[in-house]
């Protein structure tokens, strides 16, 4: 039906949540874990390495410390360098270079002055500027006794660490070693934790995908489900509900499904119950009509009973109305449909009407080309035409106009019934359709659920547009053509 009843249809909203609800908790799940793990396995391994680095250094540091003479560093003056002790010392500093597996080693004195180093050309006497600055703390640390380690530092791009040991002479500190000593793990462990920050975001990326994927299995048979509930919901009971996945929600499909096929039984017997009844009841009421009438023309012209026979024979022509729209809703026929022309069926409707709006001073305004036609069931139709008028007059008690106008569009004619009578608010609106649904005293609620089905079953479609107080358009649109003329996509 029209899109005035489809304004609960289920967008795509739930499905959004839905998703960004699932990217959202698997995102922050592999950050959590890949990005939790490589940062603390990161942080252990890099403390680990260090702290061994540290011992390695003190140990490379003291031993070397150990392999010298306070009292003959003190020997050591400025322009030595060419005389044997210090070429002697030198060469066994370089020795121990390699043996330690270290950068460099250097002998200084408490002012940060050089004594040796492996470094070649390195006179004594010049100042280390890194002992001043960087290792200040260090310095002071090592003149007062203590062996030490630096921070980590880079130099040329190579990251190094230095370990220092003091050398005595007596119980005076009179020199210092600093032996460098290349940390190369710490690239390596850079190098790991660029590589988990890398694992991090594609395994995000890669999540993100799964969880929309993941989203859509879920969310895609739910809106099926959505859609054939309110399918249901709106008296639609002839479409199956297709299980539209083989997991829970299958099964829910199946129930649902099941649930439907037990309506379905269920308003069969309603209505083999109604026709039954209303059956029963239109036989006694023929009747009570003939012999009504028989009475009223035994009468004499002016005997005032005349009038009182004649209001039974109206009450007894409204009910048989009822009960004819009873068995059009319990016993519907199928449609045989056939080419007429519109102004036909309008005239037809506006006929049945022509006293009960004259009764009400409704004025008509019927604009249909003569030549439109549709392809029908021609009574169906009427009778549909005939229930949207009859509403529309039976909504203006204090009189008012009616519009009945008809045109092509396209592959179809639509007809536009629009009254200025009292309009209907959003809870009418939605159960308009209902069977049983009446808000008139002496109304059966059959007349839209009539006209829901006659247009269903005729390839038509209603949209309702209706404002309190003001009035309300019923747009009808029904085909021009056979099912089968039209080209595929169309039919
Ligand atoms: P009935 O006419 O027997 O009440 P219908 O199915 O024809 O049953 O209509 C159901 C209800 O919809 C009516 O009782 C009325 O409240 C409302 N309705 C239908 N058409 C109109 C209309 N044109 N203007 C105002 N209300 C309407
Ligand atoms: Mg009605």
């Amino acid at each position: 039906m029209g899109g005035a009843r489809d304004n609960r249809t289920g967008g795509p909203w739930f499905r959004v949540r839905i998703g960004q609800r699932l990217v959202l908790s698997f995102v922050l799940l592999v950050m959590l874990v890949v990005g939790g793990s490589g940062y603390v396995l990161y942080h252990m391994t890099l403390t680990s390495l260090q702290r061994q680095l540290r011992a390695q250094l003190l140990g490379a540091a003291g031993l070397v410390a150990q392999s010298l003479h306070g009292d003959v560093l003190r020997r050591l003056r400025a322009g030595d360098e060419a005389y044997p002790l210090h070429q002697r010392l030198t060469a066994r500093l370089t020795d121990a270079r390699s043996v330690v597996g270290a950068a460099r080693i250097a002998v200084f004195d408490p002012a940060g002055r050089a004594l040796l180093d492996t470094e070649p050309g390195w006179p004594i006497g010049r100042e280390y500027p890194q002992l001043a600055i960087r290792d200040r703390a260090e310095m002071q640390r090592v003149l007062a006794g203590q062996p030490t380690c630096s921070v980590l530092f880079y130099e040329q791009g190579v990251p190094y660490m230095t370990g220092y040991a003091p050398i005595y002479l007596g119980d005076e500190v009179v020199a210092a070693v600093g032996v460098d000593i290349g940390a190369g793990f710490v690239d390596t462990i850079r190098l790991f934790g660029r590589s988990v920050l890398a694992f991090a975001a594609l395994g995000a990326l890669v999540t993100v995908g799964l969880a929309l994927w993941l989203a859509r299995t879920i969310t895609r048979p739910v809106q099926a489900l959505v859609r054939a509930a309110q399918a249901i919901g709106r008296g639609n009971l002839q479409v199956a509900v297709v299980a539209p996945s083989r997991d829970e929600l299958g099964y829910l499909g199946e129930t649902m499904d099941e649930m439907r096929r037990q309506l379905v039984a269920r308003d069969a017997q309603l209505r083999q119950m109604l026709a039954g009844v209303a059956h029963e009841i239109r036989n006694p009421l023929g009747g009570i009509e003939i012999y009504a009438g028989l009475i009223a023309s035994d009468l004499p012209e002016s005997d005032p009973r005349r009038t009182h026979i004649h209001k039974v024979i109206e009450e007894v022509r409204k009910l048989n109305g009822v009960i004819t729209e009873f068995l059009d809703f319990a016993r519907p026929r199928p449609p045989s449909p056939r080419l007429v022309a519109t102004a036909h069926l309008v005239d037809q409707a506006r006929f049945l009407l022509a006293p009960e709006m004259e009764k009400a001073r409704i004025e008509l305004q019927c604009d249909v080309p003569p030549d439109l036609e549709v392809f029908v069931d021609p009574q169906q139709l009427q009778r549909a035409l005939f229930n949207l008028m009859k509403n529309g007059v039976q909504a203006m008690r204090q009189g008012g106009a009616l519009a009945v106008t008809a045109r092509a569009d396209g592959e179809q004619v639509v007809i536009a019934i629009t009254d200025t009578g009292v309009g209907m608010g959003p809870e009418v609106m939605a159960r308009l359709f209902e069977p049983f649904f009446t808000t008139r005293e002496k109304g059966s609620g059959l007349g839209m659920a009539i006209v829901s089905r006659i247009l269903e079953e005729n390839r038509g479609s209603i949209e309702m547009h209706s404002e309190e107080g003001q009035g309300t358009t019923c747009r009808v649109r029904l085909p021009r053509r056979p099912a089968a003329d039209l080209p595929a996509e169309a039919a």
